[in-house]
């Protein structure tokens, strides 16, 4: 069947909200359409079964899909502007942009945001490797899941996963072990990481920010002078650290500071 000729889902599509990831959305949608394997879903939707669903669904296989799933013309409208970004910027999305191995879209988060979702959703800008500071709650954001370190990958077939068969079919939820990606002990976790940053991975982390903001906006401004976003890969590492393996090795060091500590002041009988 041809992209043209592919056939639209009227009912039980769930709708988008502002920030949210397509890629994402897609594990509500299988999840709200019950299907059975993902790859026959993408195939129904004339989309590709490997790769980076958010950088592929940006101009005519965005609008597409919105056809497809009979969505407003303004859905993932962030998501494709700042797609558009990381075109123009000429750095790529694998520079730019959370992968897992097999290239799926890979996502940090705050869990006090998703905590704050009646229905939770994961947003773009989570996508974004500079992008590691919430500015509503001052959290960092976290990597994995707090229980068993799985990297929160999408699409997936969340009914399939301990979590769904569990009942927990929820992007709040780790869909390896069905541990709580939002509950109290890793929102705690998330305020207090900033404690192991110092000043200048404190200005990264709120570079990341305004970083995705100008791939957003398409311009930015550095030194008192206004650049067009081609010009932003020659200043990224400086705006946001090189490979940002310090802020990795500090806050992993602060963790496990953190949970020797309190293994020690409550030792396992
Ligand atoms: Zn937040
Ligand atoms: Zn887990």
């Amino acid at each position: 069947m041809s992209a043209d000729q592919a056939a639209s889902l009227k009912y039980g599509v769930p709708q988008p909200f502002q920030f949210e990831a397509p890629s994402a959305w897609l594990t509500r949608l299988a999840c709200a359409q019950g299907v059975g394997e993902l790859d026959e879903l993408m195939h129904f939707l004339g989309l590709p079964t490997q790769g980076d669903l958010d950088w592929h669904l940006q101009g005519e296989a965005l609008d597409g899909l919105r056809q497809r799933c009979h969505l407003p013309p303004s859905s993932f409208a962030v998501s494709s502007r700042l797609m558009e970004g990381v075109a123009l910027s000429g750095m790529g999305p694998h520079k730019l942009l959370l992968s897992g191995e097999d290239g799926k879209a890979r996502f940090r988060f705050c869990p006090c945001c998703l905590a704050e979702r009646r229905l939770p959703y994961l947003d773009i800008h989570w996508r974004f490797a500079c992008w590691r500071w919430c500015p509503i709650h001052d959290t960092v954001l976290q990597d994995a899941c707090p229980d068993c370190e799985a990297l929160v990958q999408h699409p997936c077939l969340i009914e399939s996963t301990r979590a769904g068969r569990a009942g927990h079919a929820s992007l709040s939820r780790c869909i390896f072990c069905s541990g709580r990606l939002a509950g109290l002990p890793v929102q705690q976790l998330a305020r207090e990481c900033l404690q192991s940053l110092g000043r200048v991975e404190r200005l990264w982390l709120k570079n990341g920010q305004a970083t995705v903001a100008a791939l957003y906006k398409q311009y930015f401004k550095l030194r008192g002078k206004w650049h067009i976003i081609q010009g932003l890969g020659g200043e990224y590492g400086l705006l946001v650290g090189f490979g940002s393996r310090r802020i990795d090795r500090k806050l992993k060091a602060w963790r496990l500071t953190r949970q020797f500590l309190a293994e020690d002041s409550h030792p396992a009988n």
